[in-house]
């Protein structure tokens, strides 16, 4: 997919609080490439301040399950056990690439693994985290946004993403957000010499 086209994918997982979200925004903001955030889909209901369109599609369970049956997504998972789909819209990839964008997915960890077994793609792959589970379950709860349910459920699956981090090409720990976004930045840019025919 990436062959007809000077735009990039990458891929940024990591476990849930590990501020992923975060980096992303400031790295779209001060990071000097051409970064495009792909605005996934989900079936979960916004938190306060998201925004449809914006932070996800959010759709209902019936227009979800009929954009996938309609190969509307590029890889879509049920995460966490708790009913909620979310999933890659295959446009909003295509669209970017196909711009010339450095497209961003900011996606689970099943997710990736998907995307990485498929050749077309050729994603530059990063896994961001805190640094250890004690501090993820400090910014889980600090958060406030999930129930107690859902606390255990995501740190669950953060166990099991964390050991899946060596699939992944960079290891980014988010200590600092300005460190961090400093350092994604500088792996970025590094890809680009490897690849200097990108749009700047
Ligand atoms: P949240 O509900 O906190 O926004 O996201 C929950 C998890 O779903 C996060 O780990 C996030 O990276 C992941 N996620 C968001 N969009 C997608 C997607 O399109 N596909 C997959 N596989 N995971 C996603």
């Amino acid at each position: 997919m990436s062959d007809d086209s000077s735009g990039r994918l990458i891929i940024l997982s990591g476990p849930s609080g590990a501020g992923k979200s975060t980096v992303v925004r400031h790295l779209l903001e001060e990071c000097d490439l051409p970064l495009k955030l792909s605005v996934s889909a989900t079936t979960r209901s916004p938190r306060q301040g998201e925004k449809h369109g914006q932070h996800y599609f959010f759709l209902s369970d019936e227009e979800f399950q009929r954009l996938r049956e309609a190969g509307g997504f590029l890889e879509c998972k049920e995460v966490f056990g708790l009913g909620y789909w979310y999933g890659t819209l295959r446009d909003q990839v295509t669209t970017g690439l196909k711009a010339g964008d450095w497209v961003i997915l900011e996606i689970d960890v099943q997710g990736a693994l998907a995307l990485m077994g498929d050749n077309s793609l050729s994603p530059i792959t990063l896994f961001i985290h805190p640094g250890g589970m004690t501090e993820l379950e400090h910014r889980l709860r600090s958060r406030g946004t999930e129930t107690e349910e859902a606390i255990r459920a995501r740190l669950e699956t953060a166990q099991n993403e964390m050991q899946q981090m060596h699939r992944y090409q960079f290891e980014v720990i988010n200590g600092s957000v300005g460190l961090a976004v400093g350092e994604i930045c500088q792996i970025l840019k590094d890809q680009k010499e490897k690849h200097p025919c990108s749009k700047s």
